[in-house]
C-alpha cells in the first residue's frame, strides 16, 4: 500500500474504529451455547440453551469473531489506501465479563493490535481505553492512594502493547492515568483523554469525586498549551462527556473547559454507545462549544450491523467537513458466506449537509427534527439498517432520539430533558450524581 506524503495543504482522512468487542472464543458457524444471555461459546459447561450461530457473527449477545475483524482490516487496506491515521476508541474485549481475567483482556488487546499492525503497517493508530477492557469491568482507580507509584498494572501493560503509538515523553503519564497527546499533522494535537473516570459505574470515582484520575486538570493544561501554541485539538476517548452515564459534575466542568478554550477543540471522537450518531454540545445563547462524533460499533450486540466511520478533516480549519459510515449486512454475510463492506451514507451526498463551522451542526439537528424523511434516515442509520419498521419509533422514541443529539450543561438543564429549556426551579429535584 502506497501512502500519501504529509502534504499539509490537503484534507486529512481519518478512520474511526470502536467497540470491536472481539470474542476470541467465538465458536463459529453452528451451535452456540447460551449462558446469561451470551450464546457464542463452543465450550460452556453451564450452558442452558443452544442457538444457531452465523459464521461472521451474531447479535445474540456475542462478540465479533476474529476472522470478521481480519476481514474488515483487509477491506480497509484495499478500499482506503489514502487513510492518514486511525482513531480507536476502546472496548476491545467481549461482553462476557464473568469469563474474563486481567491476562485474557490484555491478550485480546494484544492480538487485535498485532492484527492492525500487520494489515496496515504504515498507518498510525491513536487508541483509547474502554470500560470493558479492564478487569474487573469498569474499575479504573484514579486516586493517588490507589495508583501509588504512578504505575498502574493495566496501563503499564498497555503502554508496552501500544509502544508504537504512545510517544516516549507521554509514556509515564499513560502508565498513571491512561492518557496521552500526539501531534499527527502540523497545527493539530490529538488529546487521548480517559473518560472512564467520569463513568458512573466506575466505583473508584466515589474515592475521588472532584476530579477522578485528574483528567479535567490534565485536559485544562493540555488545552492551554495547544491554545498558546495556536494548535487545534481533536479529543479521542471512549465515553462521551455528553453521555448520561458520565457524572453530571464532570460533564459540567468539561463543558466549562470547552467554553474557556472556545475554538480550540474542533472535533471529538468517542464510542461506548454502539449507535451511529453525534452530539452537539451547546453553551449559553445556543453557542456550539463542540461536536462529538459517536462512532458505530463493530459488534452487532444490541441488534445493529457491524460498521466503522471515515471523516474528512479540513486542511485549514481542522473541522470535520464530511463523514461517512461503512457497514456490513451481517445476515447477508452469513447467508452468502462472505461479508461485503459498503458505504451506508455520506453526510454531503445523502444528508445534503456541508458544515463550514461547528455552529452549522445545530442547524442540522433542527433539520433532522423537522423533516420526517431526514429523521427516518438518521434513525435507520443509527443501527446500520438493522431491520426495524419505522413505525417502531413512536413519539417518545422520536423525542428521545432527537433530544440526545444535543448536550447542554446538566447543572442548568435536567437529565433526559436536557434538550429542552427548563428553569432551575423545575430542575430542583434532579439527582446531581
Ligand atoms: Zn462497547
Amino acid at each position: 500500500m502506497v501512502r500519501r506524503s504529509k502534504d499539509l495543504s490537503r484534507d486529512v482522512k481519518v478512520i474511526h474504529l470502536t467497540d470491536l468487542h472481539v470474542d476470541r472464543d467465538y465458536s463459529g458457524a453452528g451451535k452456540g451455547k447460551c449462558f446469561l444471555g451470551i450464546c457464542c461459546k463452543s465450550t460452556n459447561e453451564t450452558s442452558d440453551a443452544q442457538v444457531d450461530l452465523g459464521e461472521w457473527g451474531d447479535a445474540q449477545g456475542c462478540g465479533v469473531p476474529l476472522h470478521t475483524f481480519q476481514n474488515l482490516l483487509q477491506h480497509i487496506n484495499e478500499s482506503h489506501p489514502d487513510v492518514d491515521y486511525i482513531v480507536w476508541t476502546g472496548d476491545t474485549a467481549a461482553h462476557d465479563s464473568w469469563f474474563q481475567s486481567p491476562a485474557a483482556n490484555l491478550e485480546t488487546v494484544h492480538v487485535v493490535t498485532e492484527l492492525i499492525q500487520k494489515a496496515l503497517p504504515d498507518v498510525p493508530v491513536y487508541p483509547a481505553v474502554g470500560n470493558h477492557d479492564i478487569f474487573p469491568i469498569n474499575q479504573f482507580p484514579g486516586s493517588d492512594e490507589v495508583v501509588g507509584s504512578g504505575d498502574f498494572w493495566f496501563y503499564k501493560s498497555l503502554a508496552s502493547i501500544w509502544k508504537e503509538y504512545i510517544p516516549e515523553d507521554q509514556v509515564q503519564g499513560f502508565r498513571t492515568y491512561g492518557n496521552f497527546v500526539v501531534r499527527p499533522v502540523e497545527g493539530l494535537r490529538i488529546v487521548v483523554l480517559n473518560t472512564n473516570y467520569c463513568y458512573k459505574f466506575n466505583w473508584f470515582t466515589y474515592l475521588d469525586h472532584s476530579d477522578p484520575g485528574k483528567q479535567l486538570e490534565w485536559l485544562d493544561r493540555e488545552l492551554k498549551s495547544a491554545s498558546d501554541a495556536g494548535d487545534h485539538v481533536h479529543l479521542v476517548s471512549h465515553i462521551s462527556p455528553g453521555d448520561e452515564d458520565c457524572l453530571v459534575t464532570w460533564t459540567h466542568h468539561f463543558l466549562r473547559l470547552l467554553h474557556k478554550y472556545r475554538g480550540v477543540v474542533k472535533a471529538q471522537f468517542y464510542g461506548h454507545d454502539h449507535d451511529d450518531r453525534f452530539q452537539v454540545m451547546v453553551g449559553d445563547n445556543d453557542t456550539v462549544l463542540g461536536v462529538a462524533f459517536l462512532g458505530p460499533s463493530l459488534t452487532p450486540l444490541r441488534k445493529m450491523n457491524p460498521a466503522y466511520r471515515i471523516y474528512t478533516v479540513d486542511a485549514h480549519s481542522k473541522e470535520v467537513k464530511m463523514l461517512e459510515t461503512w457497514w456490513m449486512d451481517l445476515a447477508e454475510a452469513n447467508r452468502k458466506g462472505k461479508p461485503a463492506w459498503r458505504r451506508l451514507y455520506n453526510t454531503v451526498t445523502d444528508y445534503r449537509f456541508r458544515p463550514f463551522t461547528l455552529q452549522d451542526w445545530l442547524g442540522f439537528v433542527d433539520d433532522v427534527r423537522r423533516e420526517e424523511s431526514l429523521f427516518l434516515d438518521y434513525y435507520r442509520h443509527k443501527s446500520r439498517n438493522w431491520p426495524r419498521p419505522p413505525e417502531s419509533c413512536n413519539e417518545t422514541c422520536r423525542t428521545l432520539n432527537t433530544c440526545n443529539m444535543i448536550v447542554r450543561d446538566p447543572i442548568k438543564y435536567c437529565g433526559a430533558e436536557r434538550c429542552k429549556t427548563k428553569s432551575p426551579e423545575e430542575c430542583k429535584d434532579f439527582d446531581y450524581y
